[in-house]
């Protein structure tokens, strides 16, 4: 047993979409941030689906998850997409699971570098 249920990881990524502060999530909730473009293409609104998905700098990383996985992953560029492809792979579900922690290590490590682009600094009391 472990791992996720198909239906916890749609569940999981559809949540994930919600909650990332994204550019577009942060303009939703009235953060003026001047810009909801994408800080890595500078192309296309900074979505989750973009952020993870199809930004040029992310695309060739899922590549290479495919490579190494020796998999036929498509390129997808939505969450949905994402999901519908795993499950319609009918992977074994030991591969499955380490599939699906690979590709969440992979969305966190898309998530840090995409963040270390911001240089956030501690409010300094005085300030506030
Ligand atoms: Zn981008």
């Amino acid at each position: 047993m472990g791992g996720f249920s198909p239906m916890e990881f749609r569940l999981g990524f559809q949540l994930l979409q919600l909650v990332v502060l994204t550019r577009v999530n942060l303009d939703r909730r009235g953060i003026d941030i001047g810009s909801d473009l994408c800080p890595v293409c500078d192309r296309d609104v900074e979505t989750s689906n973009h952020l993870f998905f199809s930004c040029e700098m992310v695309v060739d990383l899922w590549v290479l998850v495919a490579r190494w996985w020796e998999l036929d992953i498509p390129v997808t560029s939505s969450v949905l997409e994402w999901v519908a492809w795993i499950d319609s792979a009918r992977l074994p579900s030991k591969v499955r699971n380490c599939l699906d922690v690979v590709v969440l290590t992979l969305m966190w490590s898309i998530w840090c570098s995409r963040n270390r682009m911001f240089s956030f600094t501690k409010p300094v009391k005085a300030v506030l």
